[in-house]
């Protein structure tokens, strides 16, 4: 059987698995899997709605895949998607980038600003609403100070857009009040990163797949939610016989099913699983000793340690100390630790389930460790690769500093010395930017619950849906003078304004998307925006102006700011100078470091004759750290707040689907997507389920310490008992309402993956 293809789960499965079955088939093989897919009765979705004459390259709004596409277009219409044979993604797209060409037609587009009057949105003129934002704004800086004020961003802006509200309200409102949805997925990969390299982003990239011969997918599921990575591990492994797969999660994950090797882990306490790793690499003479003399230190809560105080510290973590509380047998910790040891080139990849976790910069931390113990990185296929889950959350957020804690290109607020590099380089006065760090996601929520915050902007994100423990944050935006800027106005976060700017999507504006390989890509504008709708490049220089920092944003187009900004960046090791428009416009995107135009882009960091910055004759250099090692650190286990009890017996855990897209606010209104994945639904264990008398389709209510949330059951046999699983991408079934928000203590990222529940049948 051929394993790139789903099988059929008629428990787990939407409404017509047939149709998603077909659906991903169209996504993942393109148009040349139509005519062997014509009988299945559903040719109408793959036939363009009319023939391109005009072909134009692009990248997929959707996911941190970034797949380089073709937008085919005809008489000023799009008609067609492919997947570009010369990007990175080598021509293949998922489902939801072969339904772009609906996008810019879903229902409900925002078309005119809105003012709350009275309870009541009314239609407004841009001057009205944006006098208004400014006004207001302004008020409350003067009554309140500037920490009064906040921006709240996204992964999905263009890093024009990102790099300007980050100028604005640091250099300009002079707060670090800027935070963002990139805070809630992918934080502690940053941080991870950043403890270990001293730079964020990764080392390696998509192509060292096509050289691994171990792939460790380590809470993800790619299959269903990057899919055609997942398709490039499935043709390696067809190429490459001894490739092997093992996938760890404790959920039985479309991913899980297609690997060699899974393991489900009990829920929370997979950090044991790679401290126990770590202690079979010394313990058993897998370690590379000679690459740890050379290239790396250690440290134990903040103060210099060594290899034979790391070796103690994980005494503790023995396979025979972890297995009971971990799941998996001591003889199998040992198995997989020597198959990650001595496989030729071992990639581990990882999202969600590593990120979103109370322990997520210590779980990042030692997927990182176990690379460099082992000497597997830097080489074609070895390397440690968090995979990012926003077209433009490394691109427009991390790397343009774009957090509450940070300044562009991995400065730091807090950091004198970086401060006054940056106010150089804007060219404002020493002292400008403050030197307290902002409110991260969740503090900033609470700030705009207990009337710190009192007027907020929020940009091309949903938090009303996105946020853990959403009712609380919700009222808390109701309470705050928000402004939104949104594509639609009826999403959960519209439904809270007080001010609506409608916003542009996709090809109606211009702007760079930075994907999780360190590629940047141009996405050139195809089309007008519908009614009144503008850039939110646009809404921000028009609010610039208004609050009298006009001089400050000088830069009012995409590709003004973006001169400014590869200029800027050549003052970091994330230099990307060499990155012109015109390169972009030809090129399916570069990575950096890429200083010069005539330099090709680097695939692997720190790696002699690739990287720029490596000194010659050092083969491998971490440079990002003044003693030019990596860092590793001791993570020792600390159970998640979130505990089952007799009360709260199972673990919820959230994640995605693969025709959906995070809060679903563009792909629920995909007629295609939306039929494909059917209604969000709790998917529980059978045990579970028959203990509590529900069957398939049952409505039941699922409660946790946050609140209760009622939808409609599907049974899994495959499910793992004392576990449900539900996605976050429909507004009817809006399951963050229940999930806890506790936070990683490094990297403020909240733990979606773990919130303990009971749930019952519930009345129709
Ligand atoms: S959603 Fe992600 S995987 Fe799918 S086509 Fe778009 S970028 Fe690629």
């Amino acid at each position: 059987m051929d394993e790139t293809q789903p099988t059929k789960q008629p428990e787990t499965a939407p409404e017509s698995p047939y149709r998603r079955e077909f659906l991903w088939a169209m996504g993942g093989l393109g148009a040349a899997t139509a005519a062997a897919l014509a009988g299945w009765g559903s040719l109408e979705l793959m036939v363009p709605a009319g023939t391109a004459d005009d072909w134009h390259k692009s990248t997929c709004r959707f996911c941190g895949n970034g797949c380089t596409i073709r937008v085919g277009m005809r008489d000023g219409a799009i008609v067609d998607i492919r997947g570009h044979e010369s990007g990175h993604n080598q021509g293949v797209i998922c489902v939801k980038g072969s339904m772009l060409r609906a996008l810019p037609h879903i229902e409900g587009r925002l078309t005119k600003p809105m003012i709350r009057n009275n309870g009541r949105m009314v239609e407004a003129s841009w001057d009205e609403a944006l006098d208004l934002v400014a006004g207001k704004f302004k008020e409350v800086r003067d009554a309140h100070g500037p920490d009064a004020l906040a921006f709240y961003g996204s992964g999905q802006l263009y890093t024009e857009e990102s790099y300007t509200a980050n100028k604005l309200f640091k250099a300009g409102l002079r707060t670090n009040n800027v935070d963002g949805n990139p805070r809630l997925c992918m934080a502690s990969a940053a941080a991870g990163y950043v403890s270990v390299f001293g730079k964020d982003e990764p080392p390696g990239s998509y192509e060292d797949i096509d050289h691994a011969d171990l792939f460790f997918i380590f809470g993800a599921n790619p299959y269903e939610c990057h899919p055609p990575l997942f398709e490039r591990i499935q043709r390696r492994k067809a190429l490459h016989r001894e490739a092997f797969i093992i996938c760890v999660d404790p959920r039985r994950s479309e991913t899980a099913k297609r690997s060699d090797l899974h393991l489900p882990v009990v829920p929370g306490t997979d950090l044991l699983l790679l401290n126990a790793m770590a202690q079979v690499i010394l313990h058993d003479g897998l370690a590379d000793l000679a690459f740890i003399d050379k290239h790396l230190a250690f440290q134990n809560a903040g103060q210099s340690a060594d290899l034979a105080a790391f070796r103690t510290f994980l005494q503790d973590y023995t396979p025979e100390k972890v297995e009971a509380r971990l799941g998996i047998g001591a003889d199998l910790i040992r198995h997989v630790a020597h198959r990650f040891a001595r496989a030729r080139a071992s990639m581990s990849l990882w999202t969600m389930g590593v990120n979103q976790r109370t322990q997520g910069t210590a779980l990042n931390i030692m997927l990182n460790t176990l690379h460099l113990l082992t000497g597997q990185i830097c080489r074609p296929g070895a390397t440690p690769f968090s995979v990012t889950g926003q077209p433009n959350a490394c691109g427009g957020v991390r790397d343009t500093g774009s957090l509450s804690h940070l300044l562009p290109n991995g400065r730091l607020v807090a950091n004198a010395e970086h401060r006054a590099e940056v106010e150089k380089l804007w060219g404002v006065p020493a002292g400008t930017i403050s030197p307290k760090p902002g409110h991260h996601a969740v503090e900033l929520f609470r700030a705009m619950e207990d009337g710190r915050v009192k007027a907020a902007l929020i940009m091309c994100t949903n938090p009303a849906q996105s946020m853990p423990d959403s009712d609380r944050y919700t009222a808390a935006m109701a309470k705050c003078f928000t402004v939104v800027s949104e594509i639609v106005a009826d999403s959960e976060t519209a439904k809270t304004a007080s001010v609506l700017l409608p916003a542009a999507l996709w090809v109606e504006k211009e702007g760079v998307l930075g994907q999780g390989e360190r590629r940047y890509q141009l996405v050139e504008k195809l089309l007008d925006p519908p009614g009144e709708a503008r850039s939110d490049l646009w809404i921000l220089v028009e609010l610039a102006k208004r609050l009298g920092h006009g001089d400050l944003i000088k830069a009012q187009t995409a590709a003004e700011v973006w001169e400014e900004w590869r200029h800027f960046s050549a003052h970091s090791y994330y230099n990307f100078e060499g990155m012109t428009r015109d390169r972009l416009q030809r090129e399916p995107g570069l990575q950096w470091p890429c200083p010069t135009e005539d330099h090709p882009g680097t695939v692997r960091r720190y790696v002699e004759g690739d990287d720029p910055f490596v000194s010659a004759g050092a083969g491998v250099q971490f440079y990002g750290r003044k003693d030019k090692r990596a860092m590793v650190s001791f993570c020792p286990y600390v159970p998640s707040p979130e505990q089952r009890s007799d009360e709260r017996p199972l673990y919820l855990t959230t994640g995605r689907v693969l025709e959906q897209w995070h809060t679903g606010t563009m792909t629920q209104r995909i007629d295609e997507l939306r039929g494909a994945s059917g209604p969000a639904r709790f998917i529980v264990s059978e045990v579970d389920a028959r203990q509590r008398g529900v069957e398939s389709g049952d409505l039941i209510a699922v409660a946790s310490r946050f609140g209760e949330v009622v939808g409609r059951a599907v049974i899994d046999r495959e499910m793992r008992p004392g576990l449900l699983f539900a996605a976050f991408y429909d507004a009817k079934l809006l399951v963050n309402r229940v999930v806890a928000d506790h936070v990683d203590p490094v990297s403020r990222e909240p733990e979606y993956k773990l919130t303990a529940v009971q749930f019952r049948k519930a009345e129709a």
